[in-house]
């Protein structure tokens, strides 16, 4: 609730100390069992409040809640234990998995390091997870360069899930992979979920991607999240200009979908997330910019549904003529 992360510039003799908000002020409820996609550009915070999420990047303000327990503070032993219920997966399958230790080492250590007492059944679990991963489990002795770059994700998605925990934050993790072996991946996903009752945060830059997958989805611009709701009312009318450009700038957008086509262009580069824009974070590159959206920041609307967006013509609409 109200989570805020900030990172820290160097403060100098002649610099005041530069205060970066990654992620403003966002408000997130993740039910049980559900996929909540996050979408938005590069550098919109969507990694950074993944990561605040499972406690690995510190908090500013606000407060983390798991299973209605507050995770915000804890530390030490609790904070490891309260770890082993979530787990990330990276974009790079190559780099979030260690070179020298064998694919069997791989997956056995998770249930090491949290105290799996019943060693012989080790073994077992790890060919169990293999094989749930669409691996062959003899592949067990051998080492991730033996991998193409989809098998490396089936194994770190593997090395994710050995813990059964209740919630897997997804970051990008079909990037690295061409559009067919992404395919592969969103469908083990899928069948893991169901097999062991999994809830994901699943991170990505293309909305179009996310449509078929998530039951939700959150668009973050500049570290605040502009709309969110199901994925089939964002699919059949998103109602921020912000959420209307991403669609239109996927690579096959449905012409039989109505978005206005002032929304169809996403103008100009990202502002700093150093110093956002004032009033709406959107306005320097909106097509529907008013002069109130300069000054004002827009607050969540309420549209029905769950569905909310954060945006001025939403409240006012413009003036007709
Ligand atoms: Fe565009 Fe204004 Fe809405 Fe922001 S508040 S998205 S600038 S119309
Ligand atoms: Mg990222």
């Amino acid at each position: 609730m109200g989570l805020t992360v900030e990172f820290r510039g160097r403060r100098s003799l002649f610099k005041p100390e530069s205060v970066v908000q990654a992620v403003s002020n966002v408000d997130l409820t993740i039910e049980q069992g559900e996929t909540l996609a996050v979408v938005g550009e590069s550098g919109c915070g969507k990694s950074t409040l993944g990561r605040a999420l499972l406690r690995s990047t510190p908090i500013a303000h606000g407060r983390v809640e798991f299973k209605g327990r507050d995770i915000t503070r804890l530390s030490g032993r609790a904070l490891r234990d309260a770890r082993s219920q979530f787990q990330m997966i990276f974009q790079d399958p190559y780099a979030s998995l260690n070179p020298k230790m064998s694919i069997y080492e791989t997956l056995a250590e998770p249930l090491l390091v949290h105290g799996a007492t019943d060693r012989a059944s080790i073994r077992p679990q790890v060919l169990d997870m293999l094989s749930a991963a669409g691996l062959d489990p003899s592949f067990a002795e051998r080492y991730p360069h033996e991998f193409s770059g989809g098998q490396r994700q089936r194994v770190a998605i593997a090395r994710a899930a050995i813990l059964r925990p209740d919630f897997i934050v997804c970051d990008e993790p079909l990037s690295a992979l061409d559009v067919s072996l992404q395919l592969q991946i969103l469908k083990l996903f899928t069948a893991l979920k169901q097999q062991f009752s999994l809830t994901y945060l699943f991170i990505s830059h293309d909305l179009a991607r996310v449509f078929g997958f998530a039951d939700r989805i959150a668009v973050m611009y500049l570290g605040k999240i502009v709309e969110i709701g199901t994925a089939a009312d964002l699919y059949r009318a998103p109602a921020h200009p912000y959420t209307r450009a991403l669609i239109a700038a996927a690579p096959s957008p449905n012409p039989h979908r109505d978005i206005p086509p002032a929304a169809a262009t996403l103008r100009g580069d990202i502002p700093s997330p150093a110093n956002p824009p004032k009033g709406c974070r959107f306005h320097t590159r909106c097509p529907q910019v008013m002069d109130v959206c300069k000054t004002r920041e827009p607050t969540m609307s309420d549209l029905g549904n769950g569905q909310r967006a954060a945006c001025h013509l939403l409240t006012q609409p413009p003036m007709a003529g």
